[in-house]
């Protein structure tokens, strides 16, 4: 979806000049803002691509410009004459292109920077920050059977195993209670306990969870809101389980629960998701 939305307007297109409005929104480039500006600007831009919350585009000089969205960044393109945004970082005007990239972040845990490239073991390449980061259950090359072996290695909770980026990336804490409502699953049931079918189902309603959420932020992308979290886009409607303590059960009726996981949240029906036996 965000490819889509991006690189009509920047692969091909170069870098005619970058304004840094916030410098703490590349503090990760630790040669520096003004290193950082001079590096872009006149580099010509390839192929965008996107792993979990990092999302990068390839530059003519063998790098890439790397944008990581941590909480609340978004790269929009906004409509040509519209007024900054309120909470604008940087600003990165095209050659040629009637739409300037604008990097937004309210939060400040995202940022930019410029990174060399490694090879992706698949025969791509991708950015070293991203390195470490798994593939999500959208892309072309995620390897179901891959991913299949290592959750069925884990004697983790399943819920901590799709909110661990180098397992799969790009479930968010919503989206992982949506697949487990669905599936039927307890978020405590350990990987090593699911059948390899099990984990095909899983994966199933994670994608439909996912291109559901990417569909109902349609509006969004259509209007060039490129968001890659996704989250922002889903409406309160489309939720099974999460947010929705007491409220009855979409399958059984019975009231929806929520209880504290990993300093947050997890929301799960008490008769459709039951909690695994204890290990003897
Ligand atoms: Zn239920």
């Amino acid at each position: 979806m965000v490819r889509r939305g991006l690189s009509p307007y920047v692969t091909d297109r170069r870098i005619a000049t970058v304004q840094i409005l916030e410098p703490r929104s590349v503090r990760r480039h630790e040669a520096g803002p003004a290193d950082l500006a001079a590096g872009l600007t006149g580099r010509q831009v390839g192929s965008v691509s996107r792993r979990g919350k990092y999302l990068w585009v390839t530059l003519d000089d063998g790098r890439a410009l790397v944008v990581h969205l941590g909480m609340s960044g978004q790269l929009l393109l906004p409509d040509p004459g519209s007024p900054d945004e309120k909470h604008l970082r940087v600003r990165i005007v095209l050659e040629g292109a009637d739409r300037e990239l604008h990097f937004v972040d309210q939060r400040m845990f995202g940022g930019m920077h410029v990174d060399d490239l490694v090879g992706d073991g698949a025969g791509g390449h991708v950015p070293v920050t991203v390195q470490h980061i798994a593939r999500d259950p959208l892309d072309p090359q995620f390897d179901d059977r891959d991913f299949s072996r290592r959750i069925r290695s884990r004697s983790s909770g399943i819920k901590r195993c799709l909110l661990d980026q180098s397992l799969v990336s790009g479930i968010g804490n919503i989206y992982a209670d949506e697949a487990l409502w669905r599936s039927r699953l307890h978020y405590d049931v350990p990987g090593e306990r699911l059948t390899g079918p099990r984990v095909s189902e899983l994966l199933t309603h994670v994608r439909d969870v996912m291109t559901d959420a990417l569909a109902e932020g349609g509006t969004s992308f259509d209007s060039l809101y490129v968001n890659v979290n996704g989250e922002s886009g889903w409406f309160d409607r489309s939720l099974h389980a999460y947010g929705r303590e007491g409220e009855p059960c979409d399958r059984c009726g019975r009231p929806l629960v929520r209880e504290p996981f990993m300093n947050r949240s997890s929301y799960r029906c008490p008769t459709c998701q039951r909690r695994p036996r204890s290990r003897v």
